[in-house]
């Protein structure tokens, strides 16, 4: 079926130069069609024919129709118009989509990247691009006109910066577009003035380049990367350049001898796999340069090799580091723990026996067009592809974490000017790391986030009621500095009118935790003062050593306020016995031992006959109003990841303080668990138990019981 025939006639305003334009382009089409006979595939525009290639290359059955008709409105609607080279500026609209195209990106992004300047620039109106080809597209041109002021009212910037973020962020493919255009823009800067250059470059710099680095989209980071670095340094970019050419010229070729002997390696270990060297990029080799001083010919590129499944991988791995000398201190695994943008791979370095050092990617196909592509190789979020690239992966393609939170927070800035400032600092970040939530979730956090930070990305506003941390299963202060791959559990407070501490601000990196503490403390000026002299809110919490199970015996629970037992002996300091932990309304019986300490014990408790057989005379003891309890409890369980933190979780949950706990190390995957745990109410104690029990893995629980003998 021709392209034609489902295509009515253009309506709306520009369907008189839309029907020149058909004119036109079949006079082109009848000549091109005479040039290739009937074979002839199709009757596309010729100029878009590359973008058609590169889209059928990702795409082979997409409906080329809506491009057909998006670039007609685009060439027909800027006609006339000259890019400041003297190209005819529909040539910009068409680089564009090429680019995105190239990167895998789906029939509506390119649509739309088509028609992205036309409602800027020319007479057509967000309504005529709705009408024609539907909400999603203009939603992507309208997204991508807003952000086109971003670049050229320096003075308003922050907010319209922040407006920009507002508008496009519930729809990443904006972005995407965003980024093609101004890497097509930035490729045709030179003829633009030097200052004009110099601004251009320096946004590109600060927000655009950060932006692709959030947005996994390598292949355009790298080449932004070095046409700012061109415009903003070039000395030195003429100095690295000359670096390279030396280098091509040398005769001998470190990586290409590594990556032979890694064929090599690989065919012998029978591992299909393709080993490509990847030259750095001019900004790459430059900062290997600064930080290694002279380089050697293994510097200026990398080795990449690729192979079909994730477990060749390993395999790959396994081989080099058994057959050749690996830098182990270079081996990271974004595999097993993906980066916050998607990207996965092995990485790592071999040593030659010169000493020159290679370093190594190992990675499928598919992910290295994810690395590649970033977003855009995640096609449309609205219709996920049946052959969905990013295999189940299950983040919001159209909200990664790190917009979702920058969306989160963006509402809660006081005003432009800290928005944009903290949203710089927070693009500025090298690196995010991610962490673990005991439920499987992920956080992705700036490196140097503490678990304050943590909570607030969790929890928002919420987490003012965050009343202490344990990182890798261990107790740890709302300080600690997180590490990628670390478990985070947050341990909430039940009280709705939970504030959070002024000290938390000194720990607080992101701006969402920063924004929300400072917006409460603002909002509560009176607790100022109070915060200043009230002891540390924290959870405080004694971590038991490992290696010490609590003692047994009489007078090992230790309790300070004992008002909540009545001995019958006055002046005796009261101790509630560790053996059975009792709890009020258990029926509780008294002994003295040394130093006038009287111990309370259950009457059950084997210690009681061990006792009464020694011919120790019992105390009468009762217990009094309080209803507070302090109990020691035994939980077994099977081994499981995470078991500790949900165990713990569901204490809390239960409004059970941890005063002390143990885990003793599993045997036969079996693990003891020894918590004392301060309860508000002692008639809590059966559900607080129960809640125990329905944690997965756990198969006991139990009140602290010694056998006595
Ligand atoms: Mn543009």
């Amino acid at each position: 079926m021709s392209a034609e025939a489902t295509n009515p006639a253009t309506p709306g305003p520009v369907a008189g130069s839309a029907a020149r334009w058909r004119a036109r382009i079949d006079l082109r089409r009848l000549g091109r069609a005479a040039l290739l006979g009937p074979t002839a595939r199709d009757r596309l525009p010729s100029a878009i024919s590359h973008v058609v290639d590169a889209h059928r290359a990702h795409y082979p059955g997409a409906d080329l129709e809506p491009l057909r008709r998006a670039y007609v409105l685009a060439e027909s609607s800027h006609r006339g118009q000259m890019r400041k080279s003297g190209e005819p500026y529909i040539t910009h609209p068409l680089a564009v989509t090429l680019i995105l195209a190239e990167l895998g990106a789906e029939t509506t992004t390119l649509t739309a990247s088509l028609l992205h300047d036309t409602v800027e620039d020319t007479d057509v109106t967000l309504d005529q691009v709705g009408e024609e080809f539907g909400a999603e597209v203009r939603y992507l041109v309208d997204g991508v006109t807003k952000l086109e002021k971003v670049d050229y009212g320096a003075a308003a910037e922050p907010e319209t910066f922040r407006k920009m973020l507002v508008a496009t962020g519930s729809d990443v493919r904006v972005m995407s577009i965003k980024l093609a255009d101004r890497l097509h823009n930035m490729r045709t800067l030179g003829v633009m003035r030097p200052e004009k250059q110099a601004r251009i470059a320096k946004v590109t710099r600060d927000v655009l380049i950060p932006l692709a680095e959030r947005l996994g989209v390598q292949a355009l980071k790298t080449e932004l990367e070095d046409l700012v670095f061109a415009i903003l340094h070039p000395e030195e970019y003429e100095y690295t350049r000359e670096l390279i050419v030396d280098n091509a010229s040398r005769a001998d070729d470190p990586l290409a001898d590594i990556a032979d002997e890694v064929r090599g390696v690989l065919r012998e270990a029978g591992i299909q796999a393709e080993v490509l060297i990847r030259p750095r990029h001019f900004v790459s080799v430059h900062r290997v340069a600064r930080k290694r001083g002279e380089l050697r010919g293994a510097d200026f590129g990398r080795l990449l090799v690729l192979v079909n499944e994730d477990a060749d991988c390993y395999g790959v791995l396994g081989e080099l580091h058994t057959c050749m000398t690996p830098v182990v201190s270079e081996f990271k695994d974004f595999i097993a723990v993906p980066k916050f943008n998607l990207y996965q791979s092995l990485h790592t370095a071999v040593a030659r026996a010169d000493g020159q050092v290679a370093e190594v990617l190992i990675r499928t196909y598919q992910m290295h067009k994810v690395a590649e592509a970033g977003v855009i190789a995640l096609g449309n979020p609205y219709a996920p592809a049946p052959d969905d690239p990013t295999d189940g992966e299950r983040v919001d393609p159209t909200r990664p974490g790190w917009l979702s939170r920058l969306l989160d927070w963006q509402e809660g800035a006081p005003d432009p000017d800290t928005f944009w400032s903290t949203l710089r600092e927070d693009l500025a970040q090298d690196r995010e790391i991610t962490v673990f939530r005991p439920d499987g979730g992920t956080l992705g956090l700036p490196e140097g986030a503490s678990c304050v930070d943590a909570a607030y990305a969790q929890y928002g506003e919420d987490a003012h009621a965050c009343i202490g941390a344990r990182v890798n299963g261990r107790l740890a202060t709302l300080s600690t500095v997180l590490r990628d791959g670390d478990t985070v559990q947050l341990l909430m407070g039940q009280d709705p009118a939970s504030e959070p501490s002024r000290e938390w601000l000194e720990h607080a990196h992101t701006p969402a935790a920063r924004i929300a503490i400072q917006r409460w403390l603002a909002a509560h000026p009176a607790h100022d003062d109070a915060q200043e002299s009230e002891p540390e809110r924290l959870l405080e919490i004694e971590e038991a050593p490992a290696t010490a199970p609590r003692p047994v015996g009489e007078g090992a629970a230790l309790r300070s306020t004992t008002d909540d037992i009545v001995v019958d002996r006055p002046g005796a300091t009261v101790r509630l016995a560790g053996c059975c932990t009792p709890v009020p309304p258990d029926e509780v019986t008294g002994f003295a031992v040394r130093g006038g300490v009287v111990t309370v014990h259950r009457v059950e408790c084997a210690a009681v006959e061990r006792m009464k057989s020694a011919g120790r005379p019992e105390v009468g003891v009762r217990w009094g109003d309080t209803t507070e309890c302090r109990v020691t409890l035994h939980a077994e369980s099977f081994g499981r990841p995470h078991l500790l933190a949900d165990l713990t979780e569901a204490m809390a949950l239960e409004g059970a303080e941890i005063v002390s706990a143990t885990v003793e190390p599993p045997t036969q995957q079996r693990v003891r668990h020894t918590y004392t745990v301060q309860l508000p109410d002692a008639a809590h104690l059966p559900a607080l138990m129960r809640a125990m029990r329905n944690v997965p893995g756990v198969y006991d629980v139990s009140r602290a019981q010694t056998s006595g003998a």
